[in-house]
């Protein structure tokens, strides 16, 4: 008693530290390298089997959160359950060998895999393209706050769109315009496919190129060839055309020649927004069989309820699942255990849930700890969730998203993918500065990493999000060597099975650092009422205010 009242005096004679300060770093001190580092080993381990939904390896990833999330005192998120279950469906498509554009002046081939690669999501009947016109779409673009339309006055019924991959902004690097070198949305595969299906086309073909893409055609082989995972529902599945696909670069050219065009001059003029849609005059035909195979799986939901606005909601997400386990690799090591690419961000839920659980008294606001399933596969969970939410998306105030933890040691800096996007940017700035640390913006943004983690899903119904990433100037070793570590990372480790958790050399001091700040953001957001939005001229301002607007 005598003790408590020396500490009273003592706070009012400093006058700074309130009793809410106090209780937050007392939770922010909660969050330690030794919990985060047990998390991670355990949920890396060859006992989790790599974490493929599916399987074995989905099982003990689920009792394991479950367990942690009940110890710590973390709610069921889903009513009284810490699950949601979803039915997927894997579909391996088989393609003609080869297809060939005909038109008056010839024809040009194009073999699978190496000049082309698509995908259907037909069941049960094989996709079935005959003789499809190809038309030249720009970019395949419908941007309505830039005045553009790359599909002005055109049918696509029954034809395939030729687009090119980013967005103009790319070409041009004005920044007041698409985003200049940052990608849009509109510059990314998954919204040209959208696109396409909106407009009724049969099939999309978008050309390739290194620079543009952000990365090597063999990435785009890789991934269109093997099994693709969709959720398994006939109205999900319908949102696609036809056909997805892509052709190489060299190939675009015979096309485009073909077609009596020059493919770099209908670039330039796809970049001014004046090339058409152009019909090719050419027609294509192929054909796309699935073999289907379904499986369930689940995402894992942890509710902090708030004391006062219960209905409205922090979420911070991160995908528990990765590859799983590949016997026909060569090597020893078959199991893609994924220990920064993801154990570190699922990891990261743990320690958010402790932290909150621990206030004495709940923020006004609810905190639910989402991890999702299937992000590997198309960032699956989260669109589930975000289609089934257990808070409508209109409550859901921000969305935060962990997603491969620093792993190199203590930065100065923290990175903010998509900076500039929304209000959320100061609170982090104020996070960090109460750190002694400072924000910076992406330093690669046209490679479009806001559209391509599980917070992305939430943006597209409107929610503002923070993708924090690893800051790039160490406190200790410096600005060179950290960004030889992350570069070095991305070539051995990254989605290969040497991405395990490696005690020697891993130093998780900066992750540590990061979860304490984000905590900080989502306390802060927690124990307001303001409503964050997004900054003016952003692609996701509208869709929010729409959003608002059905209240
Ligand atoms: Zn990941």
């Amino acid at each position: 008693m005598k003790y408590a009242a020396v500490i009273l005096v003592f706070a009012v004679a400093l006058g700074a530290c309130s009793t809410e300060d106090e209780t937050k770093l007392h939770a922010i001190a909660t969050i330690t390298e030794d919990d985060l580092s047990s998390h991670i080993e355990v949920l890396a381990s060859d006992e989790f089997q790599g974490r493929m939904p599916g399987t074995e390896g989905e099982t003990r990833t689920i009792e394991y959160l479950t367990k942690e999330f009940k110890r710590i005192g973390a709610k069921p998120g889903n009513g009284d359950s810490y699950t949601q279950e979803m039915e997927l469906i894997s579909l391996n498509p088989s393609v003609y060998d080869m297809i060939t554009v005909e038109g008056e002046g010839g024809r040009v081939s194009l073999n699978y895999k190496d000049e082309f690669v698509a995908v259907s999501t037909a069941t049960g009947q094989p996709a079935v393209i005959s003789n499809a016109e190809l038309v030249f779409a720009g970019f395949g673009i419908v941007a309505p706050e830039y005045g553009w339309n790359d599909y002005q006055g055109i049918d696509m019924e029954g034809k395939i769109a030729v687009v090119l991959v980013n967005d103009p902004g790319f070409y041009t690097q004005d920044s007041s315009f698409f985003n200049g070198r940052a990608m849009t949305y509109y510059g990314r595969w998954t919204y040209k496919y959208e696109e396409a299906a909106r407009q009724g086309a049969s099939g999309i073909f978008i050309v390739h190129e290194t620079a543009p893409a952000g990365y090597p055609w063999q990435i785009v082989r890789k991934g269109w060839t093997g099994p693709q995972m969709y959720i398994n529902k006939q109205e999900v599945l319908a949102q696609h055309c036809g056909f997805e696909g892509w052709i190489n670069h060299e190939k675009a050219k015979e096309i485009f020649a073909l077609a009596g065009e020059d493919y770099e001059r209908m670039k330039d003029l796809a970049v001014k927004g004046e090339a058409g849609p152009t019909p090719l005059g050419l027609t294509t035909t192929l054909s796309i069989t699935n073999t289907t195979e379904t499986l369930t799986t689940s995402n894992v939901l942890a509710l902090i309820e708030g004391s006062e606005r219960p209905d409205e909601v922090i979420v911070y997400t991160a995908h528990w699942d990765h590859f799983g386990v590949d016997p026909s690799l060569e090597q020893e090591d078959k199991i893609y255990n994924g220990a920064r690419d993801n154990a570190t961000g699922t990891s990261a839920l743990l320690e958010l849930a402790e932290a909150f659980a621990s206030l004495p008294k709940a923020p006004a606001r609810s905190v639910l700890l989402l991890a999702v399933t299937a992000e590997e596969q198309g960032l699956l969970g989260s669109k589930y969730y975000v289609e089934h939410p257990v808070f409508p998306m209109r409550n859901t105030i921000a969305v935060i998203n962990l997603d491969g933890l620093n792993i190199f040691g203590p930065m100065n800096d923290i990175t903010l993918v998509g900076y500039g996007q929304s209000e959320l940017d100061a609170y982090a700035e104020n996070a960090a500065a109460r750190q002694s640390r400072v924000v910076k913006p992406d330093p690669e943004p046209e490679k479009g990493r806001y559209f391509r983690s599980d917070h992305f899903n939430f943006i597209k119904h409107g929610v503002p999000a923070m993708y924090p990433s690893m800051g790039f100037d160490h406190r200790e070793k410096g600005a060179d060597y950290a960004r030889e570590k992350a570069n070095e990372w991305v070539e051995v480790y990254y989605h290969e099975p040497s991405d395990n958790y490696e005690p020697e050399w891993w130093d998780l001091r900066g992750a540590v650092e990061d979860i304490q700040l984000v905590f900080d953001v989502g306390y802060m957001l927690a124990t307001s009422s303001h409503v964050p939005g997004w900054n003016a001229g952003s692609e996701f301002k509208a869709i929010r205010e729409e959003s608002f607007a059905k209240k």
